[in-house]
């Protein structure tokens, strides 16, 4: 076996894999639903082979036409934030990316709908997901600001794009008793949960502004 065969194994291997989730804890994910998750999913098939080295590294990699793949702190962030402890129903995702996120999701959800604009990735997405063999995911090719009101109402709601402003489409499609993390802002970015909470005279949104995060852009239309 040569040595790069050798060096790829060692890198990608299960043990690579705790120590990131021994880091994860660190930096303060405590939802073990959300780490044996991430744990079970192998984060080196969705990036290229040259990066695999530094697939268990906490950092967003490349992915092609100009995206990025999440850091896994922030994957496992989003999740924990959107689970709040509790199982998930219908999930969707807006930037599919590679797929690494939806992977993620589709451990801790019954069923997860994730779009995403770039046809060419989301191909790239659907190999990864089909090779891992997650059957509980649907893929759509579109601009995901409109989400899929035809599969709405979603249990949760998850934005992997820094929107300038939340989506009012988003906002319609989200369950009472849902949760929607965004990332919102341009330079300045921050993460926001959005909670749709039942009262007395139906229901409102509450919004929480949570910490400063850096993602690519959400734009319109399809590419
Ligand atoms: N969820 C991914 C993150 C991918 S980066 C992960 O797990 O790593 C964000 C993705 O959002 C990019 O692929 C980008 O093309 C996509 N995106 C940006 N605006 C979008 C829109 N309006 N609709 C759907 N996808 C969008």
């Amino acid at each position: 076996m040569s040595s790069t065969a050798l060096r790829g194994i060692g890198m990608t291997s299960q043990r690579t894999r705790e120590r990131m989730l021994t880091r994860l804890s660190e930096k303060g994910i405590r939802d073990e639903t959300v780490l044996t998750a991430l744990g079970a999913i192998p984060r080196h098939i969705f990036v290229d082979e040259a990066l695999s080295s530094r697939a268990y590294e906490d950092g967003s990699l490349p992915i092609g036409f100009g995206q990025t793949i999440s850091q896994p702190y922030i994957v496992a962030r989003m999740t924990e934030i959107l689970r709040n402890g509790q199982p998930l129903g219908k999930v969707l995702e807006i930037g599919t990316g590679c797929g690494y996120q939806t992977a993620v999701l589709s451990k801790v959800a019954k069923e997860v709908y994730s779009v995403e604009r770039i046809r060419p990735l989301l191909m790239k997405a659907r190999n990864h997901l089909r090779e891992l063999k997650l059957s509980n995911i649907k893929l759509k090719h579109a601009d995901g600001s409109m989400g899929i009101p035809e599969m709405a109402p979603f249990d949760g709601i998850i934005v992997t794009a820094a929107a300038r402003q939340i989506p009012q489409e988003l906002l319609e499609q989200l369950a009472v008793g849902g949760r929607m993390v965004i990332p919102v802002g341009t330079d300045e970015q921050v993460l926001y949960l959005i909670e749709h909470i039942k009262t007395a005279a139906g229901s409102e949104f509450r919004q929480n502004k949570l910490e400063a995060v850096k993602f690519v852009p959400l734009l319109g239309g399809t590419n």
